[in-house]
């Protein structure tokens, strides 16, 4: 089953390996981590340049920035072989006892960025729809397997609770919306009516038809007709 991709993932790599992008694999992502970045006012792409110009200051990154304008990806996760971001300090337990995991090794980062001229509302569909994406790409449940921040760090984080209060929602509030966005993304496969081989033999006769005739027109109906006869048997249009 195919996925709507309304927006672009953009894929600007941090230069590796180096302490904020190590470039080790991440096995399997078990679970996605919400963030926003603290930083009123600073866009994905401000967000991804610092990273680059600190990237062997310090070991913190995440994966993902998002704003109204923009879905930058700074370490592989949707764009390439997943990587490891170090986004949750490794002593605290809440992710281990629920996901059986320390984030950095099993889960993906995504920030959210917002305040000054970045607009809200327009950053928080592209966040969401990047949860709900990453979700079906690593198959996670989103109602269980979106963490906040600050669920897993309660006692240094908050995130991202703030610009989501300013949106008038709640953590629960934003996991709905990941998963209505989930449900409406998710292009259901084509429903299989007839075999493929029942419909290639209509197709040859509408194909002889198509030869026998010399007006443009007739034969574009006989290849649409064509075409639907492969839709209905799922097959790619031709
Ligand atoms: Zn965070």
């Amino acid at each position: 089953m195919p996925f709507q991709m309304k927006y672009e993932i953009i894929p600007r790599y941090l230069p590796g390996p180096s302490k904020r992008r190590p470039m080790l694999p991440l096995a399997r992502c078990r679970f996605m981590v919400a963030h926003d970045t603290g930083n009123p006012g600073a866009t994905a792409s401000a967000n991804v340049s610092y990273f680059q110009r600190t990237s062997n200051d310090m070991s913190s990154s995440a994966h993902i920035f998002v704003d109204d304008n923009e879905i930058l990806e700074c370490i592989p996760f949707l764009t390439g072989p997943a990587e490891k971001a170090y986004h949750v300090v490794y002593n605290v337990t809440t992710d281990n006892a629920r996901y059986g995991a320390d984030a950095n090794d099993a889960a993906g980062a995504v920030e959210l960025c917002h305040g000054g001229r970045i607009r809200l509302t327009e950053s928080y569909k592209r966040y969401v729809w990047v949860m709900a994406y990453a979700c079906y790409r690593y198959g996670l449940n989103p109602s269980t397997d979106i963490a906040g921040h600050y669920m897993l760090d309660p006692a240094r984080r908050s995130d991202p609770q703030q610009p989501l209060r300013q949106l008038g929602k709640t953590f629960s509030d934003f996991v709905r919306d990941v998963e209505e966005e989930y449900r409406a993304s998710v292009i259901p496969e084509p429903q299989i009516l007839i075999s493929a081989e029942d419909a290639n033999k209509m197709i040859r006769f509408l194909s002889a038809s198509y030869f026998a005739v010399n007006d443009a027109s007739a034969q574009a109906e006989f290849h649409r007709l064509a075409n639907e006869l492969r839709r209905i048997s799922g097959q790619p249009a031709q």
